[in-house]
């Protein structure tokens, strides 16, 4: 395979685009599930929280959980989705081992939410990814297969659990706008900025509470025609999302060079080498047998509900950018960076409650605090290191106790061992000595000790001075403040 960074950059060598459109669920956070009163959870002991209803035993009723309509009907409107005036469940039928039903709760022709769109900023460009539909559904059962990695081929057996069995997810399906990976990433971390402004899921990719099925083809360039699509699943992470889709897109160039056709099929992205593989041909709709669910009733949704949704919308990630920016003077790029996720606009606006350089505390946020997130493998909103502690520290750079240097020390060991920087600035002695009388006795020493230099800086030798300010850092273990040094010795010359 064709191992390049410019994937864009070699279709167009070879006079092809690629075209994505993605399909994204995502689990809700509503206490209980989507039909039933089971509670919605995570990491339970197996088939704890079922019932007669998510089990699919016979002789049981649905009834719609209410907040998970509520949710999806925000979720619309944040995407500027319309929201219908009736809308309807039906049953997708297929032979699944994790839904004992045989067929998923779903929506077909008369989706909650159609026709939205997200605006999205890829290398200072803007892009519109046009939003076909948002609709309800349940989820379904896991599958625990035994053996051989964990894959059901070659597995010895399988094991079900039911518990996330009817869990409310909202099913995101954008139209195919998108043109690179790169494109991709940026919708996904958009739509889940969104989501976590609502606050209707954890949008937790690692734990399958936002997961991402991506739709793939390619077409000679500029060409209005659609080429023949693959579906690629079992990305959870962002890196997985644009490795599976720049793995799938070189595929697909390779096949057509080779003369090849392009198989519409479903594929699955594996991680451990990084390479997409067959899972089946794609099933049409017509194979899921479709029709409405007669147990439950068409919901008729009364522009009263709907306005109702609307007034209770939280300040987004768009309005938010242009609040950071005029109420803290933050740049375009430190506001995108600040909205990339809830998580990251909260701790700066918390960071900001107790300091009052904006500027500074991005720099911090963006730099070390990052990094040692990164290095630990950790979310924003997992930060060991809490904002006002963050704060804290940086009051102390900005009244002249430590330097930025020695802060870079004391952020390390603030989010290594959980101390304050105080603790850290007493324990290790590292407070700058900023004090006038305390700075005198100290130049004072130094004029005492060095009369050459001294001499040399009246007849005019300016470099003296800098030898002179040396010493005296020497003699405070670097702990005097440099400035105020310079402005004393200055002075007692
Ligand atoms: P299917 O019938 O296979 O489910 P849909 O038309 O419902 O296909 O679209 C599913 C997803 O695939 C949507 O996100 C859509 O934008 C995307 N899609 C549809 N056709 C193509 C294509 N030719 N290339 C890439 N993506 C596509
Ligand atoms: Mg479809």
């Amino acid at each position: 395979m064709t191992e390049t960074n410019n994937i864009p950059g070699l279709l167009a060598k070879h006079g092809f685009e690629a075209v994505i459109g993605l399909e994204i669920h995502v689990e809700l956070s509503t206490l209980s599930k989507m039909f039933c009163d089971s509670a919605v959870t995570f990491g339970e002991p197996p088939n704890t929280h079922v019932c007669p209803v998510c089990l699919g035993l016979p002789g049981t009723l649905p009834v719609v959980n209410r907040k998970a309509v509520d949710y999806c009907a925000l979720i619309g409107l944040a995407l500027g989705c319309e929201i219908a005036d009736f809308t309807q469940f039906h049953r997708k039928n297929y032979f699944y081992p994790d839904m004992p039903k045989n067929y998923q709760i779903s929506q077909f022709d008369l989706p909650l939410c159609s026709a939205g769109r997200v605006t999205v900023n890829v290398d200072d460009n803007k892009t519109d990814i046009r939003i076909t539909r948002v609709h309800m559904e349940e989820d379904t059962g896991k599958l625990v297969h035994i053996g051989e990695g964990g894959r059901i081929a070659g597995a010895k057996y399988s094991l079900v659990d039911f518990n996330r069995a009817g869990t409310p997810l909202a099913e995101i399906v954008s139209e195919p706008d998108i043109r690179s990976s790169g494109e991709a990433r940026a919708f996904l971390q958009k739509l889940r900025s969104i989501l976590l402004h609502l606050g209707v899921s954890d949008c937790n990719m690692e734990e399958g509470s936002l997961r991402c099925d991506a739709n793939v083809s390619l077409r000679p360039e500029n060409s209005p025609k659609l080429g023949v699509k693959t579906e690629v699943k079992n990305m959870n992470s962002f890196r997985g999302l644009v490795r599976a889709l720049d793995y799938e897109i070189v595929r697909q160039l390779e096949l057509i060079q080779d003369g090849e056709a392009v198989k519409q099929e479903t594929r699955h992205w594996d991680a451990a080498r990084n390479i997409t593989t067959s899972l089946r041909s794609k099933e049409e709709a017509h194979d899921y047998r479709y029709f409405a669910d007669p147990d439950l009733v068409p919901l008729k949704l009364s522009r009263e509900w709907v306005k109702k949704q609307e007034e209770s919308l939280p300040e987004l990630p768009d309005a938010r950018q242009k609040r950071l920016i005029s109420a803290f003077k933050v740049s375009e790029y430190d506001s995108r960076f600040l909205t990339q996720s809830k998580a990251h606009g909260d701790y700066f606006e918390q960071v900001m409650e107790n300091f009052g350089d904006a500027k500074m505390a991005v720099n911090w946020i963006m730099g070390e605090l990052s990094a040692h997130l990164n290095a630990d493998n950790k979310e924003m909103a997992e930060s060991p290191m809490q904002p006002e502690r963050l704060a804290q520290l940086l009051t102390l750079v900005e009244d002249g106790s430590i330097s930025g240097k020695m802060a870079k020390e004391v952020f390390s060991e603030m989010y290594e061992t959980g101390k304050t920087a105080p603790e850290i600035v007493d324990d290790r002695g590292l407070k700058q000595i900023s004090g006038d009388d305390e700075l005198a006795v100290l130049v004072d020493q130094v004029i005492g000790e060095n009369q050459t230099a001294v001499e040399e800086y009246r007849s005019g030798k300016k470099q003296a001075l800098g030898f002179l300010v040396g010493q005296i850092m020497r003699l405070s273990k670097g702990q005097a403040n440099p400035g105020k040094v310079n402005e004393i010795l200055r002075e007692k010359l």
